[in-house]
């Protein structure tokens, strides 16, 4: 007689905090793949549970999961650095200052911050702060951003200029502020991240990225 065996029923995990959660208890569901959500955002809660576990290769981490679209990848992969980006801020408020900065420099290179019209010359600081502001206002707005399962193509300029300017913010940490830019980058990897993805998927070109060679991933 042959015996058939039904799949067994994979275990519910819940992927919540709940009130009374012990500290080192919150956070630590795992996810095999965005499928594994039973709401919509399964490519977000797949990469924010991927990113939270902190052992994956660099490289690993960027690879499109199966059945995703790239394009969706890189953007929520975007959205995520901008979350960081803000921890990264408060690391650099101290010292990236008007009197140490009053202008964006990278290395020999002058920027004008596109927050305003017409683009104008702004501290570092408040380049990056302006640039962080207007990037996630772009990729919260659901009138550019109104899929979850694809990107709409005249918005992928957009996150390729959002990519271009979060290139000169780490690469200006990069040249002037090293120290905090690695303390930074030792906890959070979030520019190895970037760097990896922007050119695993050609979203800036080598030739237009400011951050030396030797420190791209
Ligand atoms: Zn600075
Ligand atoms: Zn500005």
């Amino acid at each position: 007689m042959t015996e058939t065996l039904g799949e067994s029923p994979k275990p519910i995990r819940s992927r919540r905090n709940v009130r009374g959660m012990r500290f080192e208890e919150m956070n630590q569901w795992t996810m095999d793949s965005p499928e594994d959500s039973d709401t919509p955002f399964g490519v977000r809660e797949y990469l924010q549970t991927t990113l939270r576990q902190r052992n994956q290769a660099t490289q690993a981490l960027i690879e499109v999961p199966p059945n995703v679209d790239p394009n969706v990848w890189v953007y929520e992969h975007l959205r995520e650095v901008c979350i960081e980006l803000n921890f990264f801020i408060a690391y650099l408020r101290d010292e990236c200052t008007r009197e140490s900065c009053p202008e964006m420099v990278v290395g020999e290179w002058r920027f004008l911050c596109a927050a305003h019209r017409p683009p104008q010359s702004c501290a570092a600081l408040e380049y990056i702060v302006h640039t962080h502001n207007g990037a996630t206002s772009c990729l919260t707005d659901i009138k550019h951003f109104p899929f979850l399962a694809r990107v709409p193509e005249r918005s992928m300029k957009m996150l390729k200029d959002i990519a271009r300017r979060l290139d000169r913010v780490f690469a200006h940490a990069y040249h002037n502020h090293r120290k905090t830019f690695l303390n930074f980058e030792n906890h959070y990897r979030t520019y190895s991240r970037f760097s990896a993805l922007i050119n695993r998927y050609s979203i800036v070109q080598a030739n237009e990225q400011t951050m030396p060679e030797l420190a791209r991933a």
